[in-house]
C-alpha cells in the first residue's frame, strides 16, 4: 500500500519536473530567438540602410564619370554642340560632386581618398582645359587628343577605384549575409531540439493521461458494477429504479435460500464460483426476458422487467427457478440451489423506491416459505405488521412470566427406560397459547432469541439439577439453540455460568444443534463445540437427514447423538424410501460412534421397528407428549417407580 503510494508521488513528481522543464525550456527557446531575430535583423539593417544606398551612389557616381567623358568625345567630334556639352558637362560634374564624399567615404585608405579627391578635380580641369583649346579657332588637334586622353586616363583610374571601394562593400555584404545565415541555423536547430522535447514530453504525458483515464474508467465501472460477477450492482439498481416510469414495470428481488451454508460447504475458493455461476444463469434468465439484471447482496439479486421486458413476472420467476435449480459443480462438490423469490408491480400509486421495499417484503414471505415466488400484495403488509407486534411482546415475554418449558420424555429402547427430556419452549401470549414454530424464528430473525434462549438454557439447568437431585438414575434435559444464540461470542461463558449456578451435573444437560449451524461457522463452531465438550455438556445433531450437509462434517465435531427427523418417522413403514433412510442413518451414526434418536414416533409400529433397526432411543407422542414440569415430574415419578418394581 505505501510502496503503491510511494510509487505514485514518485512518478507524479517526475510528471511535474517534465512539465517545469517543458515551460522553462519554451520560455528559454522564445528569448533565444527573439535575441537572434534581433541580431539577424541588425545584420540585415546595415546593409539595407547604408551599403545598399552606398552602392546605389557608387553606381551613380560611375555612370557620371562615363557620361563626362563621352560628353568630352562627342564635344570633339562635334557630335554635340556646346550648348549640349555645357549642359551635360554641368549636370555630370555635380552628380560626381554630390557623390564624391560618399564614395570616399568607402574607400580604405586616405591615399585612395585624395586621389579620388584629385582625380575628380583633375578631371573638371581638363575638361575646362579642353574646352578652352577647342575656342581657340583653328583648335590645336594634337593638343585636343592629349587632353582627351589626359582625361580619359584620370576617368580609368577613378573608376578603377569606385570599384575597390564597391568591392569591399559587396565583401561586407557576403559575410553579413553569411553570419545571417548561420544565426537562422541556430534558431532552426534550437527550435528542433525544443519540438523533440517537447515531443518526448507529450508523450509522457500521454501515457499518464492514458493511464489515469483507465484508472477513472474502471473506478466508474467499480463505483457501479460488482466485481465478482461483473453486473453492476446496488448504485446502479437504485438509479435505475429513480428511472423507472413506466406503468406495469416488474421488480423481482431473489436471494438463494441457505446461502452462507453452501458456500461454507464448498470453501471460500468455490464460494465465489458459486456466485459466479448463480450471476451467469440469472443473466441467461434476465436475457431472455429482456430484464436488466442487478447485483444486490451476497447472494440476491435484482431484475428489472421495464417497458422491453417479453415476459411476465410469474414466467420469469419460474424461469428462474428452474434455472437455478440444476446441478452446479463447484470443486468436487454437486449442488443444487434454490431461490425465493419477492415480485412487486410499480403502478400509478408506489413510488419506484417503495417498490423495492414491496419487493424485498414479499421475498422475505417467499423466504419463510422456503424456495417460493411470492407477489406482493396488500395482506403481505398486514402480515409484516402482526408480525411487528408479535415481536415486541416477545421482547417483554420473559418480564411478563408469559415464557414456561415444557418437557417432552425421550425412551431408550433397550430396556424401555426413561433417558431424560427435551425442553420445549412455550409462549402464552395474554394467555393464547403460540406455537414455537410461529414465534421462534421471529426471535431468531430479531434478535431476541439470544436472550430467551439464556433464560431457557437458565431454567432447563435448574430444573436438571431438581430432578437428578432425587431420581436414581440420572436424567438428561435437551436444551435446543438456535443459531443466532450459538454464535453469539459469550455463548460459552452464559453456559458455564448456568451449570454453575444451578449446581447441575454437566452431563446431564444436551444441548439441541442443526446441521445448518455446524455448516455455517466451520473452524470457530468445531473450536466451540470442543470447549463445550470439555465442560461435560452432551451434544446432538437435531433434525438429522434435512439440512442438505455434506456428512463429512460429522467426523470433524465432538457429537454425541443424532437426532433423527420427524419426516423420516411420521410414516415409517417396514418396506417404505423412509426405512431406508433410516437404517442407513442408525448404521452411520453408530459407526461414527454416536447414540441414534427417532423423534416424532406417534406408534407402537414405528417404536417397534426403530428397536428391530436397533436405533437406541425415541422421542414422540407414543412415549410421552411435551408437558409442563409438574406433569415431567410425575411422568418421572411413575417411571422411576415402575423400574423400581420390575427390579422388585
Ligand atoms: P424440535 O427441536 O425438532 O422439537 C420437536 C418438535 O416436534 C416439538 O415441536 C415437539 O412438540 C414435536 N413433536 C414431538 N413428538 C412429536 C410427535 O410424535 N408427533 C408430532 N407431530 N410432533 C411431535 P414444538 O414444541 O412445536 O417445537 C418446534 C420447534 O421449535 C422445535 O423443533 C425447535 O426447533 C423449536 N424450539 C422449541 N423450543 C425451543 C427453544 O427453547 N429454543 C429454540 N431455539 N428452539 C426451540
Ligand atoms: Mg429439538
Ligand atoms: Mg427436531
Amino acid at each position: 500500500m505505501t510502496t503503491t503510494k510511494h510509487r505514485v508521488t514518485g512518478s507524479r513528481t517526475w510528471l511535474y519536473v517534465l512539465l517545469g522543464l517543458m515551460i522553462l525550456s519554451g520560455i528559454g527557446l522564445s528569448l533565444a530567438t527573439e535575441h537572434m531575430v534581433r541580431q539577424v535583423a541588425r545584420t540585415f539593417g546595415a546593409p539595407l540602410e547604408r551599403d545598399v544606398p552606398a552602392l546605389e551612389r557608387f553606381a551613380a557616381f560611375k555612370s557620371a564619370l562615363l557620361l563626362h567623358q563621352a560628353a568630352l568625345g562627342n564635344y570633339v567630334s562635334a557630335s554635340i554642340d556646346l550648348d549640349g556639352y555645357d549642359e551635360l558637362e554641368r549636370h555630370t560634374l555635380e552628380q560626381m560632386h554630390v557623390n564624391e564624399a560618399d564614395v570616399a567615404a568607402e574607400l580604405a585608405t586616405d591615399d585612395e581618398r585624395a586621389a579620388l579627391r584629385d582625380g575628380v578635380q583633375q578631371v573638371e580641369d581638363l575638361g575646362r582645359t579642353l574646352r578652352a583649346a577647342l575656342m581657340r579657332k583653328p583648335a590645336d588637334r594634337r593638343e585636343v587628343r592629349s587632353i582627351l586622353a589626359a582625361s580619359n586616363a584620370a576617368t580609368t583610374g577613378m573608376l578603377e577605384l569606385a570599384d575597390r571601394g564597391r568591392f569591399l562593400i559587396e565583401d561586407r555584404l557576403r559575410i553579413e549575409g553569411r553570419t545571417a545565415m548561420e544565426r537562422n541555423t541556430v534558431i532552426a536547430r534550437l527550435v528542433h531540439v525544443y519540438i523533440a522535447f517537447a515531443m518526448i514530453g507529450m508523450l509522457v504525458m500521454l501515457y499518464h493521461v492514458r493511464a489515469r483515464i483507465r484508472s477513472e474508467d474502471a473506478l466508474a465501472y467499480l463505483a457501479t458494477h460488482d466485481e465478482l460477477t461483473r453486473l453492476p450492482h446496488r448504485w446502479a439498481f437504485l438509479e435505475r429504479m429513480q428511472g423507472l416510469r413506466t406503468q406495469d414495470s416488474h421488480l423481482l428481488v431473489f436471494e438463494i435460500d441457505r446461502f452462507e451454508r453452501a458456500a461454507a460447504g464448498v470453501g471460500p475458493a468455490h464460494a465465489d464460483e458459486l456466485v459466479r455461476t448463480v450471476a451467469a444463469r440469472a443473466a441467461d434468465v434476465a436475457q431472455d426476458a429482456r430484464a436488466d439484471l442487478f447485483r444486490l447482496g451476497d447472494s440476491k439479486f435484482a431484475l428489472v422487467l421495464g417497458a422491453a421486458a417479453e415476459d411476465t413476472p410469474e414466467a420469469t420467476a419460474a424461469r428462474l427457478q428452474a434455472r437455478l435449480g440444476e446441478a452446479i459443480l463447484a470443486g468436487q462438490h454437486e449442488l443444487y440451489l434454490s431461490a425465493s423469490i419477492g415480485s412487486s408491480r410499480l403502478n400509478r400509486a408506489s413510488l419506484p423506491l417503495s417498490l423495492l421495499e414491496q419487493a424485498e417484503a414479499a421475498l422475505h414471505h417467499a423466504r419463510r416459505q422456503g424456495a417460493t415466488h411470492v407477489a406482493y400484495t396488500r395482506q403481505l403488509d398486514d402480515m409484516a405488521r402482526s408480525h411487528l407486534a408479535l415481536e415486541a411482546d416477545l421482547r417483554h415475554a420473559i418480564e411478563r412470566g408469559e415464557l414456561e418449558l415444557y418437557y417432552q420424555p425421550q425412551q431408550r429402547l433397550a430396556d424401555g427406560g426413561l433417558v431424560g427430556f427435551e425442553a420445549l419452549l412455550r409462549w402464552f401470549r395474554d394467555g393464547a397459547f403460540i406455537s414455537p414454530a410461529d414465534f421462534v424464528p421471529l426471535a431468531e430473525e430479531s434478535g431476541v432469541i439470544v436472550e430467551i434462549g439464556d433464560w431457557v438454557l437458565g431454567a432447563a439447568c435448574r430444573q436438571a439439577h431438581a430432578w437428578n437431585r432425587d431420581a436414581r438414575a440420572p436424567v438428561t434435559v435437551a436444551v435446543n439453540i438456535s443459531p443466532r444464540q450459538f454464535m453469539q461470542p459469550r455463548f460459552l461463558e452464559r453456559l458455564r455460568h448456568h451449570l454453575e449456578k444451578s449446581g447441575v451435573r454437566p452431563d446431564c444437560i444436551e444441548l439441541e444443534i442443526t446441521e445448518g449451524m455446524l455448516m455455517e461457522c466451520g473452524e470457530r463452531s468445531a473450536a466451540l463445540l470442543a470447549d463445550i465438550r470439555a465442560l461435560g455438556v452432551r451434544l446432538s445433531v437435531d433434525d438429522f437427514g434435512t439440512g442438505y450437509s455434506s456428512l463429512a462434517y460429522l467426523k470433524r465435531f465432538p457429537l454425541d447423538k443424532l437426532k433423527i427427523d420427524q419426516t423420516f418417522v411420521r410414516q415409517l413403514r417396514a418396506d417404505g424410501g423412509d426405512a431406508e433412510i433410516v437404517k442407513a442413518v442408525i448404521a452411520l451414526g453408530h459407526n461414527l460412534g454416536f447414540e441414534v434418536i427417532a423423534e416424532g414416533v406417534e406408534s407402537a409400529q414405528q417404536a417397534e421397528l426403530l428397536a428391530r433397526w436397533r436405533c437406541d432411543e425415541i422421542q414422540g407422542y407414543h412415549y410421552g407428549k411435551p408437558m409442563p414440569a409438574t406433569a415431567a415430574r410425575a411422568f418421572l415419578a411413575q417411571r422411576t417407580a415402575d423400574t423400581a418394581e420390575a427390579l422388585a
